[in-house]
């Protein structure tokens, strides 16, 4: 755990960025928290599922979307970065779990000395504006707070540790909202592995699953019962997001790219569902066509040409031809399927992020969230404005906007007498 010396916040500062429609003056103004969880791979559906009993708590006081659009490709790395940061992959630049960058080589989500190098990491995320408008900020795990972005890290982080036990985690959290008000971190990011654990291994539906959602749950009745304790419910929004959802995988259903190429003439730098291909002569035309319409459920796109929608033409780091399979279909090779056994049948996700199973859980409560309200679904890309508004600082320029989540916000007419 990482810390700095302690300091005074500028009050006055601070009072002068707050959104006045967020705060009532008939009471001395408290200063508004986050507090942003993230649920891997919780799928908006597993709401419904009987072991989310704390998710439909918070729902019930606050607000729960339909379900939330994550970025492409609906991967860990680039879906919690642009969560943060309100900027799609193309700008924000984690365009995948692994990818190639003409200068900096190869990045792995697993490479600990990649995820601490600040120049594959674009944009501002949300710690940085906190701590650079006179806030701190902490993580417990996120993608990202292990770098010194711009030259900030978050006063408090972790190196990330898959095992590190829930309860811990949830504590730490507690000891952070427990500090001085005028000390304790505006911001707190919290991160959980277990459902995208089970969901992989095996699959959306499987009771294993239900126990993940379980586990995760009562991670945040917790946080929200300790919260509580402290004094703190109109103080801190509560955010629980997920990075995208989970589908089904087959072993009926998988693409081998070397029925179609060969593969000494291209590299892969990522596969599945979404192929990163760039070929190694430089004859981006021979491998787009030996690829393009061979295989009913494999859509292949020349860089430029990906459709809008995906947001992802701009960046160096993504490769000149993109595959993506259909929802549940897998893309691997000879080499792959001899190294290892038979995939089992569980899940996997980092489909078309419009598919509803790759849709997201976004469920939120707190002093500046509308209470008792169901919104249809809307993109992740957004989510850093509403922290923004709800910190009262000043949000950098990004690719999403308040406007588009005002539905999740309270105003004075919708808050409760
Ligand atoms: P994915 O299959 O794309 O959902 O990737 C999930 C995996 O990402 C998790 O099982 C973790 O091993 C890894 N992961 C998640 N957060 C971090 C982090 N902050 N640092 C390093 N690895 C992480
Ligand atoms: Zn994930
Ligand atoms: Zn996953």
């Amino acid at each position: 755990m990482m810390s700095r010396t302690p300091r005074i916040t500028c009050l006055a500062a601070l009072f002068a960025l707050f959104p006045l429609s967020a705060l009532s003056w008939a009471t001395p103004p408290v200063l508004p928290r986050v507090v942003l969880i993230s649920f891997d791979g919780f799928r908006a559906d597993y709401v419904d599922r009987p072991a989310a009993v704390h998710l439909r708590r918070l729902a019930a006081r606050g607000v729960r979307a339909d379900r939330m659009i994550p970025a492409f490709p609906s991967k860990t790395f680039p879906t919690h970065y642009t969560l943060v940061t309100g900027l799609t992959p193309e700008h924000h630049g984690i365009v995948a779990n692994v990818m190639r960058d003409p200068e900096l080589g190869l990045f792995r989500s697993s490479d600990t000395l990649a995820i601490w190098e600040p120049r594959w990491w674009s944009g501002e995320p949300i710690w940085v504006t906190v701590e650079t408008q006179g806030r701190r900020a902490a993580t417990y795990f996120w993608p990202g707070s292990e770098a010194a972005i711009g030259g900030v890290r978050p006063s408090w982080y972790e190196r990330y540790e898959h095992t590190r036990p829930n309860a811990q985690r949830v504590q730490r959290a507690l000891e952070w909202l427990a500090m001085p008000a005028d000390s304790a971190p505006a911001f707190i990011a919290l991160y959980f592995s277990d459902t995208d654990d089970a969901g992989h291994r095996y699959g959306p539906t499987a009771p294993e699953t239900d126990a993940a959602i379980a586990r995760v749950d009562s991670a945040l009745g917790a946080l929200m019962d300790g919260v509580d304790r402290l004094g703190l419910r109109e103080a801190v929004n509560i955010i629980v997001v997920a990075d995208h959802g989970m589908t089904e995988s087959s072993r009926e259903r998988v693409i081998v790219l070397d029925d179609y190429l060969d593969m000494g003439t291209v590299d892969v730098v990522d596969y599945t569902p979404v192929a990163a291909i760039a070929p190694r002569d430089g004859n981006v035309e021979r491998v787009y066509q030996a690829l393009v319409g061979r295989h009913p459920h494999l859509q292949v796109y020349k860089k430029g040409s990906v459709p809008a929608a995906y947001h992802f033409n701009a960046h160096s780091r993504i490769t000149p031809i993109v595959a993506v399979a259909d929802e549940g279909w897998a893309i691997t090779d000879r080499a792959a399927l001899a190294l290892r056994a038979p995939p089992v049948v569980g899940g996997q996700h980092g489909h078309d992020p419009a598919l509803v199973s790759m849709g997201a859980v976004f469920v939120a409560a707190g002093p500046g969230i509308a209470q008792g309200r169901r919104v249809p679904p809307f993109r992740s890309v957004h989510v850093y404005s509403l922290m923004a508004y709800l910190l009262g600082v000043r949000p950098a320029a990004t690719d999403g906007s308040i406007d588009s989540v005002r539905a999740l916000i309270r105003t004075r007419a919708s808050s409760s007498p």
